[in-house]
């Protein structure tokens, strides 16, 4: 068994691609078969090396491994399609000369203009074949206007073309009803994806294709090159597609799309793939979170469900805070870094192991690691300034009775020695309030927030110094 990853690179990787791309690597994994990226770059237009890049920097993020690629010495290359045209020219000449394929000279207004005919007559437009049968002086006088053709394979009337689908079962189409005759390569020179994908199957060896089912309509066309070429045809796999809660197919309009802003955003990759294997599949033992070890040990391909899966942005992020949670203390620190530079903190400064005690305490609260950006300040500024919420609270009377009582705890019986066990029980007894009403405003006071970690963890991390100081902030701030 051999599997590919086919890309193309015209635009940062897409969550529908990464599921493609993850599916393959957790099968080649389940079956100790190789995986390989293909960049189907025929696109000039629209495909980049940036993009290729970054498609490969994504995909090496998210844990995926290949052997073969454009990035890696492997045995049937090359692995971007551009550099494979000497490769497809061969196959052409030969569907050319068994009158498998043949040159067409429609132009685009003749073809722009039989389209509209088949909408008026609402039915889908097909080929009609105008040029299926043009004789060598007809071609002449065509190329003798300076007109380039295109190469349009010539589709077998009236042929069953079956798929053996492994997640959909066998579908089958006719071949009068797949759009006629179709192009296989362009005026310019460049081939089609429909019809080099097989040949590029075949040569790299792959035997297993699993893609989305935005790809159905172009098997039954892939299928016939293999035939017209007598190449062995790979089975298929088609994954229903991953759709947001209205039911439309997953676009920017529902939340984030592309996998290097889930990255920026501080998901990390191990959730990501957790999450995405579970579009439209779940473990018997009903267990969410699942490690690559188990996933590669569990997942069965033909149990995906048939319709399409519902990305629940939410969701990701639970599980994503989850996997926070559960990270290696030193790693999960090292990835919050980032974050908190961005936050305008200087972590060069700061001690590892005290970086180390902030993030055990805070983690916790952090459903991606850029919401450390919201945290931090509690533990690294002198005097962290309220956010809108808490300066809100902090301004009624209640709350100001607190506040005094945390002043005069200060100044009075609370020191650097005691105040991690007595600050608390201090001003209780100062301030006579309990619950809420005295809980809320030492939190407000010490941490600018009204929600956060365990206070008894936070206060030795924060420290007496920055204590006094930010209870004698907000006393004068608010009590003055
Ligand atoms: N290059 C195609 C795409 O990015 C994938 C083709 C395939 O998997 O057959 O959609």
């Amino acid at each position: 068994m051999k599997l590919r990853f086919a890309p193309s690179p015209t635009g940062l990787l897409h969550i529908g691609n990464a599921r493609t791309a993850i599916l393959n690597h957790i099968v080649a994994k389940k079956n100790n078969a190789e995986l390989i990226i293909r960049v189907e770059d025929t696109d000039r237009e629209r495909s980049s090396i940036e993009s290729e890049n970054a498609i490969l920097e994504d995909l090496k993020w998210l844990g995926i491994k290949w052997t073969e690629g454009p990035d890696c010495v492997g045995n049937y290359g090359p692995y971007r399609q551009t550099e494979r045209y000497s490769i497809y020219k061969e196959y052409t000449e030969k569907l050319l000369k068994e009158k498998k394929a043949y040159h067409c000279y429609c132009s685009k207004e003749e073809l722009d203009e039989m389209r509209a005919i088949a909408d008026k007559e609402k039915r889908p437009f097909s080929y009609p074949g105008k040029c299926r049968n043009l004789s060598d002086e007809q071609k002449k006088e065509l190329e003798a206007k300076g007109i380039k053709p295109t190469i349009r394979f010539r589709v077998p009337e009236n042929e069953i073309v079956t798929i053996n689908d492994k997640i959909r079962g066998k579908i089958s189409f006719n071949s009068d009803h797949i759009g006629g005759d179709f192009i296989i390569v362009r005026s310019d020179g460049h081939p089609i994806y429909n019809y080099i994908v097989t040949i590029d199957d075949t040569l790299m060896k792959v035997t297993d294709v699993i893609r989305g089912e935005d790809h159905l309509p172009n098997t039954p066309k892939q299928i016939l090159v293999a035939k017209a070429l007598g190449l062995p045809e790979p089975s298929y796999a088609h994954m229903p597609l991953i759709v947001g809660a209205d039911r439309a197919k997953l676009s920017k309009r529902h939340g984030i799309t592309s996998v290097r802003l889930y990255k920026e955003e501080g998901y990390l990759p191990e959730a990501i793939v957790n999450y995405i294997s579970l579009l439209g599949w779940s473990p018997e033992d009903g267990e969410e979170i699942m490690s690559e070890e188990k996933l590669i040990e569990t997942f069965e391909l033909s149990k995906i469900a048939k319709s399409a899966a519902v990305f629940d942005f939410q969701k990701l992020k639970w599980m994503n805070a989850i996997y926070i949670r559960n990270y290696d203390l030193e790693k999960i620190t090292d990835l919050f870094i980032p974050y908190i530079q961005e936050a305008g903190y200087n972590t060069e400064t700061i001690n590892k192991e005290e970086l180390n005690k902030i993030i055990e305490i805070i983690r916790g609260n952090c459903e991606i690691l850029s919401d450390i950006k919201h945290w931090i300040p509690m533990f690294l500024d002198d005097i962290c300034k309220p956010d809108e919420k808490t300066d809100k609270f902090l301004q009624n009377e209640e709350s100001k009775i607190v506040i005094k009582a945390a002043y005069e705890s200060i100044k009075s019986s609370v020191n650097s020695e005691n105040y991690v066990s007595e600050l608390i029980p201090a001003i209780k007894t100062a301030s006579s309030q309990k619950g809420k009403k005295l809980f809320w405003p030492i939190r407000g006071i010490i941490t600018g927030r009204l929600s956060g970690p365990e206070m008894d963890l936070a206060l030795p991390v924060i420290g007496f110094e920055k204590c006094v100081k930010r209870i004698t902030y907000y006393f004068e701030k608010y009590c003055n």
